[in-house]
């Protein structure tokens, strides 16, 4: 028997919002769910939400994964898997929820955003290792990078 994404989590309320929680004990490895959801084929389109599928192909999650919240060590992650039409051009990627560690019933699953910089929020995942913004680890050097000023008076 296969379990549905209903079976290992539930949708609940988390302070700024809502969040996905383990509805019981999600083995290390395991697909939690496929994420359902619209294709938009726009390279422009940008949404809180959306899943980049590559090339000009986002994805607008569904319920429940449409919640699934950011954290700096995150125990699940997103899988893209590249598809191709039976005449091999191609078709928007497939995208799953994998555990990447035991998650206890009870525990939010969270997964890694990995923003570019050019998106990125402050964090606020509480993790002790947070970088302290919502961003792809390669990325943060440039939002931490130290700035030099040189003012010149001008008036
Ligand atoms: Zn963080």
């Amino acid at each position: 028997m296969t379990l549905m994404a209903q079976d290992w989590v539930r949708v609940g309320k988390v302070p700024f919002g809502k969040g996905v929680f383990a509805r019981q004990d999600i083995p290390k490895g395991t697909i939690i769910g496929h994420v359902e959801g619209q294709v938009i084929d726009d390279p422009g389109y940008a949404t809180s939400y959306c899943i980049d599928l590559g090339g000009s192909f986002s994805l607008e999650p569904r319920a429940p994964f449409r919640f699934l919240n950011h954290c700096c060590t995150p125990n699940s992650c997103l899988c893209i898997q590249d598809v191709v039409y039976e005449d091999g051009t191609p078709a928007p990627a497939e995208v799953t929820i994998e555990a990447l560690c035991d998650i206890p019933k009870g525990t939010e699953v969270r997964i890694d955003y990995r923003w570019s910089a050019t998106g990125a929020i402050k964090c606020l995942c509480g993790s002790p290792a947070c970088r302290g913004w919502v961003v792809a680890e390669e990325e943060l050097p440039q939002l931490t990078k130290s700035k030099k000023r040189n003012t010149k008076q001008v008036c």
